[in-house]
C-alpha cells in the first residue's frame, strides 16, 4: 500500500462516520459490506491532478479477506463510462508536448478527449457496459487470490476522466490495468498498448522512469490470458501514446481483451479474469527495482527469506530509500533471530512500548550496540549514516579490536568514533567504501546498503 494511505485513511474515517449515519437513517435498505472497503477521491495536491478536468467521482478500494495476502493493490479500471467526458479536452502529456502516435486522437495533437465514449459491441451493447462486467469478474478473482483491488468504476457512470483515474491509481495502487475492447470486428484477440519506441516519448517523465515496467506488466498479462485460454492477437502489442501511459508512475497497461466481435458471456469474462490474475501472479513474483545484476540482489533475497525486511510492496523493495535508526536496529535484531531482551527498563522517552522496534531497541541497548542519541532519546526516525551502520554492525559482532588492517580511506581518521568499526568492516570485506579512497561515513545509508552490510557480516 502506498504512503498516502494514512492520510486518506483519515478521509475514510470521516466517510465511514457518514455512512454509519446513512445506515442508521435507512436501516435495512443498504446491503451489508462483506469486505472492508474504502472510498477514494482525487486529492488535488497529487502530482498531475491539476491536469484533470472531470474528478468528482469516487473510486473504491476492496481489501481481500484471503490469506496469505499478496501485498499488492491492483487498480482495475473499466474503460470508459464517464458521462460528458467526450466533450472535454485534457493535455495528452503532463508537459504539454504533442502525441507521438495516433489513436482516437491523431499524432501531433496536444489535447485529447478527457475520456472517450468507447466503441459498441456488434450487438449494439456499449463497450463501457462490457468492460464493467469484465472488471467486476476480475475484481472477484483477484480478491479470492489475495490481491487488494482499486475499482475505478462500479456503475455505468463515474465522473473521473482518464487523468483522474490514472492519478488515483498512481497514489493508491501498485499497478494499473484498464480493460477495453478494440474497435475491430474480426475477433482478432487480446493485445496491450505498449509504450511507443519513440526517443522523445521514452525520455519524457514519468514515461522515462516507468516504460519498461509498463511493457513488462503487459507481457505478463498477455501470457496470463494465453494460459487461461483467451485468444491472443497475432501481434500482442500495439505501440500507442495514451493519456494513461503518459501520466502513470506505477506499472500501467491498457489491455484490449478482445474486440467488437468478441463473445462476452460470463464464461468468456471468467477466462479473462483468470488470465489477468495469472498474469499478475507472475508479474508480482519479484521486486522490479532489484535487478538480478545489482550488487544488492543476493542480500535482498536473503533478507526477505529470513524475514529481516520486506519490500514496500510485492514489487517494490525501495533500494534507494534511506534507512532510519529504528529500521536499522530492527534489521540487526531480526538477523540475530529476534531475541527477547532480558532487560525491561526502557531508558528512552521516544521509544513507545507498542512501537514495532521496541524489543529491538531494548536488545540493542542490552548488547551495547547503541546507547541512544542521548541518555533519554533514541531518535528512531533519524536517518542512519554509513558510519553509524558500520558501528552498529561492529558492536553487534562483539567490538573486536582491529590491528594491522591498513586504512584505505582518507575520510576515516583515528579520531572518529567509527574508525575501528570501519577498519573491522574492511577487514571482514563487509565494505569496499564508496570509492577506493573514501568511505563517506556521513552519507545516508540506503536500504540496499543496509541489507548488503548485514548480509556480508552474517
Ligand atoms: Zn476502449
Amino acid at each position: 500500500m502506498k504512503k498516502n494511505r494514512n492520510i486518506l485513511k483519515h478521509k475514510w474515517s470521516l466517510l465511514l462516520a457518514l455512512m454509519v449515519m446513512v445506515t442508521m437513517t435507512a436501516a435495512g435498505t443498504l446491503p451489508a459490506f462483506g469486505l472492508e472497503t474504502w472510498g477514494v477521491t482525487l486529492d488535488p495536491t497529487w502530482q498531475y491532478a491539476g491536469n484533470s478536468k472531470i474528478h468528482t467521482g469516487t473510486a473504491v478500494v476492496y481489501y481481500t479477506d484471503v490469506t496469505p495476502k499478496k501485498g499488492l493493490t491492483v487498480c482495475i479500471n473499466a474503460g470508459h463510462g464517464t458521462k460528458g467526458g467526450a466533450a472535454v479536452k485534457t493535455l495528452c502529456h503532463p508537459d504539454g508536448s504533442p502525441k507521438v502516435t495516433g489513436g482516437s486522437t491523431a499524432a501531433g495533437a496536444t489535447t485529447a478527449t478527457a475520456i472517450a465514449y468507447g466503441t459498441t459491441m456488434l450487438d449494439g451493447t456499449p463497450e463501457a457496459t462490457v468492460t464493467l462486467k469484465a472488471a467486476i469478474a476480475t475484481k472477484n478473482v483477484l480478491l479470492a487470490r489475495g490481491y487488494d483491488v482499486l475499482m475505478i468504476r462500479e456503475s455505468s457512470d463515474v465522473q473521473l476522466d482518464n487523468i483522474a483515474r490514472t492519478v488515483i491509481a498512481n497514489n493508491i495502487a501498485d499497478c494499473h490495468i484498464s480493460i477495453h475492447y478494440d474497435s475491430t470486428t474480426s475477433d482478432n484477440g487480446a493485445f496491450y498498448c505498449s509504450v511507443p519506441n519513440v526517443a522523445s516519448y521514452r525520455a519524457m517523465e514519468p514515461v522515462a522512469s516507468h516504460w519498461k515496467d509498463h511493457n513488462y506488466l503487459g507481457d505478463c498479462l498477455i501470457a496470463g490470458l494465453q494460459s487461461s485460454g483467451v485468444k491472443i492477437r497475432s501481434s500482442s502489442t500495439v505501440p500507442t501514446d495514451l493519456t494513461q501511459t503518459s501520466y502513470s508512475t506505477i506499472p500501467s497497461v491498457d489491455l484490449e481483451v478482445g474486440d467488437r466481435a468478441s463473445d462476452y458471456s460470463d464464461a468468456s469474462l471468467n477466462k479473462i479474469a483468470q488470465g489477468i490474475a495469472n498474469g499478475l501472479d507472475s508479474f508480482s513474483k519479484a521486486f522490479l527495482d532489484v535487478p538480478s545484476g545489482a550488487y544488492y540482489y543476493e542480500p535482498v533475497q536473503w533478507a526477505v527469506q529470513r524475514k529481516i525486511t520486506g519490500g514496500f510492496s510485492a514489487i517494490r523493495f525501495g533500494p534507494d530509500g534511506a534507512c532510519n535508526r529504528a529500521q536499522m536496529v530492527t534489521f540487526l535484531w531480526r538477523a540475530a533471530g529476534s531475541p527477547t531482551a532480558t532487560v525491561s527498563a526502557n531508558p528512552f522517552t521516544d521509544v513507545a512500548s507498542n512501537a514495532y522496534y521496541y524489543q529491538a531497541v531494548l536488545w540493542a541497548v542490552q548488547k551495547g550496540i547503541t546507547t541512544g542519541t542521548s541518555d533519554t532519546t533514541f531518535s528512531p526516525d533519524d536517518i542512519v549514516d554509513r558510519g553509524q551502520v558500520a558501528t552498529f554492525l561492529w558492536r553487534a559482532a562483539g567490538s573486536e579490536a582491529v590491528i594491522g588492517t591498513p586504512n584505505p580511506f582518507t575520510d576515516v581518521t583515528p579520531e572518529d568514533y567509527f574508525n575501528q568499526a570501519v577498519l573491522w568492516a574492511v577487514s571482514k570485506k563487509i565494505t569496499q567504501g564508496t570509492s577506493e579512497t573514501t568511505f563517506s561515513p556521513a552519507d545516508p545509508c540506503t536500504r540496499a546498503q543496509a541489507v548488503t552490510f548485514l548480509y556480508r557480516s552474517r
